[in-house]
């Protein structure tokens, strides 16, 4: 048995589209397949632009100019992400501020955020870990009152809901991620800023044009298009969105499948946490979740390297996750941790996640679900 830990979603109907692509005239960004993709984003998210980029992180670079992020201007989020949350800010001059994260959910926590607000705040980013919802309710509360933006890191989040809004869709904006490693991909690279505000749209579309207003020259909005802001490079190639059609097809296939394979993870596994060798993610009421990521919380790290072995052993690719960013290198010249480390270090250091992909088969999670029964019935037998 070898279970792989990730495959990149396919569904077999992504190679049409991709060739059709190819055979166009057009193969560069904002052709036929982009806007098929970002009308069909604008329809079924019910927000007002979705703007495809060369990847999550860009669609975020984009959200941190789009906010006009000066040296000095500060931005609160969870230590426990992905560094492209804080680093798009930080190549504005942004100074991130971490503040400690909910044990359940392993998101932020929002009772935490007040606290870290200062005259220089001006962003709020929450970060929907394994595609399961922040406190929104809360967040938009804290972010209205103090007059804050919020950038959602909905990268794990496409398919997801928080009070049946879709996730990216509740800030003044969000980004998804369609790296090869998430739930659905533009083949192997991408991502998509979610623009809940309209008054940004035409300035972003200028940023994701290189700073020039050729968008709107293609629109018949102007009669010649020139350099009018700064912006770089952030438009996804046709052909990839051609890919990515492919998937949207069929976000209900992939979709249920995976949360088909998180059910079976979890049903096999509850008996296990009952006795109290672990925890499983927990999904708070009015969310739902898109199967992202299914982890296992363990004892403490010691046994985390113990069971990873074992698996590994086993032909099981399980693998840990982020480490804390405030504990980088980088972390800590751009960062500060505003209040005590609680949970951030301690619940990421027992997290491990079990192979997820789309079209995983129930005998590669039986396999998996007996190997991590027969690790604790050794570790009983032998205490
Ligand atoms: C994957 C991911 C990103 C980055 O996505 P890219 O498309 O690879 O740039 C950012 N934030 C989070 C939380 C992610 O999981």
């Amino acid at each position: 048995m070898n279970i792989s830990f990730n495959k990149p979603p396919y569904t077999g109907n992504e190679e049409q589209y991709v060739l059709k692509s190819m055979r166009s005239d057009k193969i560069s960004g904002n052709g036929e397949y982009t806007q098929k993709v970002e009308k069909w984003f604008e329809k079924e998210l019910l927000c007002k632009k979705a703007l495809l980029s060369t990847s999550c992180t860009h669609a975020l670079e984009m959200a941190a100019i789009l906010l006009d992020i000066k040296d000095g201007d500060e931005v609160i989020m969870p230590s426990y992400t992905f560094v492209s949350s804080a680093n798009a800010f930080v190549l504005r001059g942004a100074k991130i501020v971490f503040v400690d994260i909910r044990p359940d959910t392993m998101n932020i926590d929002e009772t935490k955020i007040e606290a870290a607000i200062t005259h220089k705040t001006k962003v709020i980013v929450p970060v929907h870990y394994a595609g399961i919802a922040c406190e929104m309710d809360t967040i938009m509360n804290i972010a209205d009152r103090h007059k804050l933006f919020v950038v959602e890191d909905a990268a794990q989040g496409m398919m997801s809901t928080y009070k049946g809004k879709a996730l990216g869709t509740i800030g003044h904006m969000g980004a998804y991620s369609f790296h090869e490693t998430k739930n659905y991909t533009s083949a192997g690279e991408g991502g998509l800023l979610i623009i809940n505000d309209d008054t940004f749209t035409e300035k972003a579309e200028i940023i994701r044009e290189k700073g020039t207003n050729r968008a709107l020259f293609f629109q018949g909005k102007v009669d010649k298009y020139s350099w009018v802001n700064i912006g770089s490079s952030y438009l996804l190639s046709d052909v990839s969105a051609a890919y990515l059609w492919g998937q949207l097809e069929n976000t209900d296939t992939i979709n249920s499948n995976r949360l088909a394979s998180w059910n079976l993870y979890h049903n096999g596994l509850k008996e296990l946490e009952e006795k109290g060798f672990f925890e499983l993610p927990k999904v708070p009421a009015k969310t739902v979740h898109n199967g992202h990521i299914f982890y296992l919380k363990v004892k403490d790290l010691g046994t985390r390297t113990e069971i990873l072995d074992y698996l590994k052993v086993q032909g099981i690719n399980a693998i840990f996750h982020y480490v804390p960013l405030h504990s980088s290198e980088a972390g800590r010249k751009f960062a500060r941790f505003n209040g005590d480390d609680i949970y951030t270090t301690k619940e990421s250091n027992r997290l491990l996640r079990l192979p997820m992909y789309y079209a995983l088969l129930k005998s590669e999670i039986d396999f998996v679900v007996k190997a991590i029964h027969d690790f604790y019935t050794y570790k009983e037998v032998s205490k």
